[in-house]
């Protein structure tokens, strides 16, 4: 087997802990598997982005000894690839324009969920208008290898955005034609993409690529049950010490180092990770509250 993984931060922050989980199990992984390690920056959304983020992300992976392989893939880059996936879908009938409101949607619906209203009526091509894929009534599954069997029925949030009515392509377009432009073989990732998985499976069936294997790991939450993010205002790493925090990190994702090894160098603690990396030992949740 060729295993390809990869690491796709948003730069709209620097990478904290939660980062952090996603970065090393992934890199753990596809190392104990001889596998190749990949680095996407998802910069899709320019208004959003971090000043500085680009540069340092790249930064702090290398200051924490997670090197990738080969170069690093910017979305900025890509986007004449959405645009060929949207006009696939477009072309199969699976895509449509909506110039809904989100006001407009939920006083005809009383929910955030799209009901479908410009797929028989779709406005012209003159207007500014999003794009959405069709999700029909069709039930979605997969087994996760941490989180075990998922399911869903996909029709019940309704069609969903794949470009946005800015003219920005949406993060579910653009993940799935790069994980199979890069043919990445395992997604290892945040719990907090689990449902989204369901949406990506179905944009990859309509495209015809192969559907990767799927690790979500817990995130790490508050003692409020928030999840650590950049919204949360999320410590960034400090990559003048990074033996503790990857320690920490392991001990987070159910590995057991030595306490010896809290004097290891950085090289030393990698090399004992990925020998020793058991993912069976991953906690199957959703989220587990860590306080630093
Ligand atoms: N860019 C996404 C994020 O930072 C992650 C994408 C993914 O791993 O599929 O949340
Ligand atoms: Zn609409």
């Amino acid at each position: 087997m060729t295993y390809i993984g990869r690491f796709a931060p948003s730069p709209t922050g620097l990478l904290h802990f939660g980062s952090l989980l996603a970065a090393l199990a992934g890199y753990l992984d596809a190392r104990a598997h001889q596998g190749q390690w990949l680095l996407r920056i998802e910069d899709l959304d320019p208004p959003r982005e971090f000043p500085g983020a680009r540069i340092q992300i790249p930064q702090t992976l290398e200051a924490f000894g997670l090197h990738w392989d080969g170069d690093i893939l910017f979305q900025s880059n890509r986007l004449s690839h959405y645009q060929a996936a949207l006009h696939q879908l477009h072309q199969q009938q699976q895509a449509y324009r909506c110039d809904c409101s989100r006001k407009q949607i939920q006083q005809r619906t009383g929910t955030t969920c799209y009901d479908g209203h410009c797929r028989q009526q779709s406005p012209a091509a003159t207007a500014a208008s999003a794009w959405r894929a069709c999700t029909n009534q069709i039930s979605t599954q997969f087994e996760d290898a941490i989180q075990g069997p998922q399911q869903c029925q996909l029709g019940d949030g309704g069609d969903f955005v794949i470009k946005r009515k800015d003219g920005l392509f949406a993060y579910q377009l653009a993940v799935v034609v790069d994980d199979a432009c890069q043919q990445i073989s395992h997604i290892v990732r945040g719990c907090d993409l689990l449902e989204e998985t369901h949406r990506q499976l179905h944009l990859q069936q309509l495209l015809g690529f192969s559907r990767p294997h799927y690790s979500h790991i817990p995130v790490a939450s508050n003692a409020a049950g928030q999840k650590l993010s950049k919204q949360n205002l999320a410590q960034p790493l400090d990559n003048s010490r990074p033996v503790p925090q990857l320690i920490e990190a392991l001990r987070f994702l159910g590995q057991q180092p030595p306490t010896t090894l809290c004097d290891a160098s950085l090289d030393e603690l990698l090399s004992w990770a990925t020998t020793h990396w058991q993912p069976s030992q991953i906690a199957s949740q959703h989220a587990i509250t860590w306080e630093p």
